[in-house]
């Protein structure tokens, strides 16, 4: 079930304020009237797992925060020194307003160099205007477009000043499952007094002329199913042997799997709006020197699956399902579930964020879109996992979006790239994003609930 909250950690352990020697990478000298180069120099820091570089990538964004006048930094150490997490604040006018959050993840999946046509961490900007790069769709492109759009709004004539206050958070861990990142910083005293009204975080591409848009996530499970059953010789015939076992349960998890997958295929639901179930793992056989040995059957064999339930699945049953059919002790069969993050919020409804009239957010962001000229797709189920669902679960209204359009999805592909127009016509959407964001007055919109 949900996990319960930990005890709030206290201000003095978390928040160091900022005092760092001066960046190697500076965003602000010549760089300056470059938003692409900019989104080069960030793109370079490694921050690919196993071994982020977020130290860098904080420096590096912190340098640039600076030259915008009015921002303020703050570093939170919430594990380690060696994971920072960064939130920027421009300070709105009517500080007792709920605020905006503005999020993305430091960190990116690994990359493997061999495979890319240019390196993944050259930032490499083709004739045609492509950006080859780790982290440029997933999600680096949105965590600069944040600034730079900040830094457009003050240096345009109107010199806006927000009436809400705008956050903006760059955190870590988020591709092995934000829980020193993200969940971690939930549940501090200093994320409450944020007063977080409404959460952007990133969505994905999109290949058609709309944008994407994402108002909940999928949920992950890791499940291990083990058989057991009397070895015996590889020539005898007999019930109830481990493989046997184990094999019973595959063929009812692939069923269920068919009976998702014929309903995607036939057009009736996104793959996001199916529990999937995917075979990850299988592990059975006694090692020998050149293979396995051949004439015995063992007694032992598991099976691994990742497991993604909709935001409307029922847990319980699910749990019954896998109790009592795919891995039923009475067939000597043991299972292990790990739950991925919440599946419900703090008032047991599922994490989903409205996207009609009853969400005043929503409102205001479909009108910023318009007035960027943009179009939106029908609001979606993401078929992954992001942070949103530490926001989502304590009811903070949360979209997934990221402005790339025309786009070929290349999230933790080979040869990951962004196009320099779209990145720069991202810039232009999150301006007036940003603005009508911070400038809704709606008093009526109610804090989150505690
Ligand atoms: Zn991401």
């Amino acid at each position: 079930m949900t996990k319960r909250r930990q005890p709030l950690i206290s201000a003095a352990m978390v928040l160091l304020f900022l005092s760092l020697p001066p960046p190697l990478l500076s965003a602000s000298d010549d760089k300056e009237w470059d938003p692409i180069s900019r989104f080069q120099n960030y793109l370079r820091i490694n921050t690919a797992h196993p071994k982020p570089n977020y130290t860098a990538a904080v420096e590096y964004l912190t340098s640039f925060a600076a030259t915008i006048p009015t921002l303020q930094t703050t570093i939170f150490y919430l594990t380690t020194p060696a994971k920072p997490l960064l939130l920027i604040t421009w300070p709105g006018s009517d500080p007792s307003l709920p605020s905006i959050l503005l999020n993305s993840h430091l960190d990116s999946v690994p990359a493997e160099p061999s495979k890319w046509q240019h390196h993944p961490f050259a930032a490499h900007r083709t004739g045609d205007g492509r950006i080859y790069a780790r982290g440029a769709q997933d999600d680096k492109c949105i965590g600069m477009q944040y600034l730079e759009a900040i830094r457009e709004l003050k240096r345009s004539s109107l010199d806006h000043t927000p009436l809400r206050t705008v956050h903006i958070s760059y955190v870590p861990e988020e591709e092995i499952g934000g829980f020193d990142g993200m969940m971690k910083f939930v549940e501090t005293r200093e994320f409450q007094d944020l007063n977080v009204g409404f959460m952007l975080d990133e969505g994905q591409a999109s290949v058609s002329d709309e944008f994407r848009v994402f108002y909940a996530d999928r949920s992950p499970w890791h499940v291990v199913i083990r058989a057991r059953g009397a070895p015996g010789h590889g020539s005898r015939m007999f019930d109830g042997g481990a493989v046997e076992n184990l094999m019973k349960s595959v063929e009812m998890m692939m069923k269920f799997r068919e009976t998702s997958f014929d309903l995607v295929k036939a057009g009736l639901a996104a793959n996001s709006e199916v529990i999937s179930v995917n075979p990850v793992f299988l592990n059975a056989g006694i090692k020998s020197n050149d293979g396995y040995v051949m004439n015995l059957q063992p007694s032992e064999a598991e099976a691994g699956f990742d497991i993604r339930l909709t935001p409307t699945a029922d847990p319980d049953l699910m749990r019954r399902r896998i109790a009592e059919e795919w891995a039923p002790a009475w067939r000597n069969m043991t299972y292990e579930i790990t739950e991925k993050g919440p599946l419900r919020d703090f008032k047991g409804r599922p994490l989903m964020t409205a996207t009609d009239g009853s969400n005043p957010w929503w409102a205001v962001f479909n009108q910023a879109i318009a007035a960027a000229g943009g179009k939106l797709a029908k609001p979606e189920i993401l078929a992954s996992t992001t942070d949103a669902r530490f926001l989502r679960q304590l009811g903070i209204p949360t979209l997934g979006f990221s402005p790339m359009k025309n786009t070929p999805i290349l999230l933790h592909d080979h040869n990951e790239f962004l196009q320099d127009s779209v990145y720069l016509e991202g810039i232009k959407v999150y301006e007036h994003v940003i603005r009508l964001l911070s400038s809704f007055d709606e008093t009526s919109v109610a804090k989150h609930d505690e």
